[in-house]
């Protein structure tokens, strides 16, 4: 057939290969956020399309052009979300989660942005992401990057991030910096690239993050964010950075980072990487007390960030920081042979997980010699091979292999064999 359907260019299949190392990931981000009392929120895939413009911003490279939308069969305009904030900030405030409380949260889940696809970059990819509401204090900032800091310890990753730290003052500070740099600018218009002459009019601070050298260079000369802060965001961002001085975390600041989204205010930060190429941010984040309001809600202060679990992963990978034991998915392959093999199997290997719930044993079934059972045993990656035959059936026995150590072969009876496996599995 030539004809085959193939998956959409940058969604990608998951493999059984691979999912060993997703889990480890989830497993562990899952522990950590319930170690740090955080609740899990599940939210739909698709939401009216008018969500996200108003939050994340109509010029923004994301409303821009990376959305996926689309009208559906009444009409209604719909986009698969692009990311999660603004669906968790509607289901909040649509369920009445916001009001006179704090909430902290965290979800995990498929994202659609139609890009390039290349290394790190897919058109869909899974973010796990954490909002807290209704803290207006930078404790809670500081708490989400200690909380991040801790994850890299866990999985090993420290030394390969670096954390970059801003703040953005507030919304009026902001706008007076935006004044003046796009004076600054307004007078070099000729120098800049298409693309930032374009934000100029239309968001001025992303110029800031333009990857185009000369454009860089000639804001060496512009007027600096930080001149421009307001009391409070100041004193906020200096209590942040003592709490991660006292911590030990260490930061960059960065000028120049002001995230591509409209929302953000006061605190923004993301951790980078130089081991994935172009793809170099693991993990993005920051404040974003308007835009509970601009949804429609009462003021309430929040504070976030996302991380993409496809770039965590290749660190992961390249890096070599998969515990081997996260591969191994499979203690036991129950193999037997002979009449009433198949049923002495299911019925052994059904035991064994009554005795021992956390075994995870695998029954050979479909027949066959031992000599192919005991191929299909050592490719399934279990340490022991369960052999029955006619006569361990018939004497309540059973023959464990050893397929990984060098232990010798023996018989024994099956009532034994839950202490033998307690003794020798760990
Ligand atoms: P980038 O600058 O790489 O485009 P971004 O600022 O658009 O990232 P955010 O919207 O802040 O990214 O999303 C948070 C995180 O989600 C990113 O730091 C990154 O790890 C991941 N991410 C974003 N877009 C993609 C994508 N297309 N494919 C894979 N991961 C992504
Ligand atoms: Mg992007």
């Amino acid at each position: 057939m030539s004809n085959k359907i193939q998956a959409i260019r940058g969604m990608n299949d998951l493999l059984p290969a691979q999912s060993p190392v997703w889990q480890y990931l989830e497993g562990t981000v899952k522990d950590l956020l319930a170690s740090y009392g955080y609740d899990e929120i599940r939210m739909p895939i698709v939401e009216q399309t008018a969500l996200f413009k108003r939050s994340i911003g109509e010029v923004t490279d994301i409303v821009e052009k990376e959305m996926y939308t689309f009208e559906d069969r009444n009409g209604d305009s719909l986009t698969l979300r692009p990311e999660g904030t603004a669906s968790c900030v509607r289901a909040c405030e649509e369920h009445g989660l916001l009001y006179n409380q704090t909430q902290r949260l965290w979800y995990t889940g498929p994202m659609f942005r139609h890009e390039r696809p290349q290394k790190g970059r897919y058109r869909q990819f899974y973010q796990v992401g954490v909002e807290t509401f209704g803290i207006a204090t930078p404790d809670i900032d500081a708490e989400l990057i200690l909380l991040t800091a801790r994850l890299w310890a866990q999985l090993g990753l420290s030394d390969s991030v670096t954390l970059q730290l801003n703040t953005l003052g507030s919304n009026e500070a902001r706008a007076r910096y935006r004044d003046a740099l796009v004076a600054y600018l307004s007078e070099r218009k000729d120098q800049l690239d298409e693309d930032s002459q374009r934000r100029l009019e239309s968001n001025p601070l992303r110029v800031l993050d333009s990857k185009n050298p000369e454009t860089q260079a000639l804001l060496t000369g512009a007027p600096e964010l930080h001149d421009y802060l307001d009391d409070e965001s100041r004193a906020d961002f200096t209590q942040l950075r003592a709490i991660l001085d006292a911590a030990g975390v260490k930061y960059e600041i960065n000028q120049r980072l002001v995230r591509g989204l409209d929302y953000y205010c006061k605190t923004v930060f993301e951790w980078v990487t130089d081991k994935l190429g172009a793809q170099g941010t693991v993990c993005a984040g920051g404040r974003y007390d308007g835009l509970v309001e601009q949804l429609g809600g009462k003021p309430t202060p929040a504070v976030g960030f996302a991380m993409g679990v496809e770039r965590l992963i290749l660190m992961l990978e390249t890096l070599e920081l998969i515990p081997p034991q996260v591969m191994q998915t499979i203690d036991l392959y129950v193999c037997g042979v002979g009449e009433g093999a198949a049923m002495a199997s299911l019925l052994l290997a059904d035991e064994l997980r009554e005795a021992q719930p956390w075994l995870r044993v695998q029954t050979h079934c479909g027949g066959g010699s031992f000599k192919s059972q005991m191929k299909k045993a050592d490719k399934s990656g279990a340490l022991f091979a369960l052999l029955l035959g006619e006569s361990e059936i018939a004497a309540s026995q059973v023959t464990v292999k050893d397929l990984r150590g060098g232990l010798e072969q023996a018989t024994i009876p099956q009532a034994e064999l839950p202490d033998w496996l307690t003794e020798h599995l760990n």
